[in-house]
């Protein structure tokens, strides 16, 4: 049986792809239909929103000029989650990485299991997804949600050093929608854990695996002890290989400092200041990528002309005696940096705050900016 996702294709990172016929061949009312579906029409744009590639306002306003807002409206609302999750990191800081509401119950080890890391679960779909993510930095949304309630909750895991890894590996690792969906699954950012059986997965999956050990009712599956095959760990070690770095010396009286989270080719196209891409190690140091995400990064960043690349600290790029105009766009992990901070494109400039749940956010979201009808 293959479990292929039939509308991504993410394994050769570097190829140029044409961002528009992606957003071109969107049809969202088939994907409202079947995104829960492993085989479903889900987009593939994560990457390129993570890395500011593509921006989610944009995107929704061109859907809905070709589709109409009804449409929409699931699209609308997913990608209403992941400015959600920006939000709460942008009001909660480095707090994203403790357990928000609750503290996550019942954890035997804070290490992940050494089968998810090979792929040996003996849950084929599992197995599968795990597999298809080390190939191609790709896992779609449900096997996500199965893979951290699997490690978390019935493999009884602190989420932290799991969703790192998961981080690692993913071509659209965020730090809020990552840490934020973990405690969602494991319970300490939702009401209660999210738990999914054998049934479950063959429903969303096309599978028809039986006999495992998440092959039973969801009454015995809360009692489960841990799976023989989950509870060897070993440990994790991640590891950046970073690009190298071009030789800068800063000369122009204006600079555009680009982060990894800001690879927008639009940004100031009329511009004529200097534009340098910063990779602090000691940021970055913390949120280790995989070599995959790193050729991804610098893909996109030599789409933007004259853009430049300095790996290293913030202080040693400026010297002593810089003193030209600097203008950046804010990201949670640029909150050091000097100089003008301008706003990140937010499908909801107006929502800003903290709201413990996303129906609070998404009442006052949707009230900002309706979804409009196109005539
Ligand atoms: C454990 C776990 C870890 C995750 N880690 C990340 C991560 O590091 N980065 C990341 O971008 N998403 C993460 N997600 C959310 C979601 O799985 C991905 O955004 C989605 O699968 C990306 O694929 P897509 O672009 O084809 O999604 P589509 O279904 O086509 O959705 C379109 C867009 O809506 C947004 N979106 C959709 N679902 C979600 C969601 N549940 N939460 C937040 N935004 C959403 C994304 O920007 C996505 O690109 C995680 C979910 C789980 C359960």
């Amino acid at each position: 049986m293959s479990y292929h996702f039939n509308n991504i294709d993410f394994s050769t990172v570097t190829e140029r792809v044409d961002l528009n016929n992606i957003v071109q061949s969107i049809d969202p009312i088939v994907y409202a239909k079947t995104r829960n579906y492993l085989s479903g029409s889900v987009t593939g744009l994560s990457p390129y929103f993570t890395h500011g590639i593509l921006k989610p306002a944009e995107v929704i306003d061109e859907l809905v000029s070709n589709h109409g807002g009804e449409a929409c409206a699931k699209l609308y609302s997913e990608f209403g989650w992941r400015e959600y999750f920006q939000r709460v990191w942008q009001n909660k800081g480095s707090d994203i990485w403790n357990d928000l509401k609750h503290e996550q119950q019942s954890i035997i080890s804070n290490q992940i299991p050494k089968a998810i890391r090979e792929a040996e679960t003996g849950i084929e779909v599992i197995d599968h997804a795990i597999s298809e993510l080390l190939e191609t930095g790709y896992m779609h949304n449900h096997a996500r949600m199965w893979l951290a309630s699997m490690i978390t909750n019935i493999g009884q895991t602190d989420w932290r050093e799991p969703a790192k890894w998961l981080y690692y590996h993913l071509l659209d690792g965020d730090p809020a929608s990552n840490t934020l969906s973990w405690q969602w699954i494991a319970g300490s950012f939702s009401q209660k854990k999210y738990i999914a059986n054998q049934e479950n997965l063959n429903r969303f999956s096309g599978s028809d695996q039986s006999g495992t050990f998440l092959d039973v009712s969801y009454e015995k599956l809360a009692e489960l002890s841990v799976p023989e095959v989950l509870r060897e760990r070993s440990t994790l070690s991640l590891i950046n290989n970073y690009p190298i770095s071009d030789t800068v010396e800063l000369e122009s009286e204006n600079v555009l400092l680009y982060s990894i989270w800001n690879l927008d080719s639009t940004w100031k196209v009329d511009s004529s200041a200097e534009r340098i891409l910063l990779i602090e190690p000691s940021i970055y140091d913390n949120y280790p990528m995989s070599d995959k995400r790193w050729d991804f990064i610098l893909h996109w960043a030599k789409e933007i002309p004259g853009l430049k690349i300095y790996v290293g600290e913030l202080a040693d790029l400026l010297g002593e005696s810089y003193n030209g105009k600097i203008q950046y766009r804010e990201h949670p992990l640029c909150n050091h940096w000097q100089g003008e901070e301008l706003s990140r494109n937010w499908m909801f400039p107006e929502v800003k705050g903290y709201y413990p749940s996303f129906s609070k956010f998404w009442k006052l979201a949707q009230k900002s900016k309706p979804l409009k009808v196109s005539c």
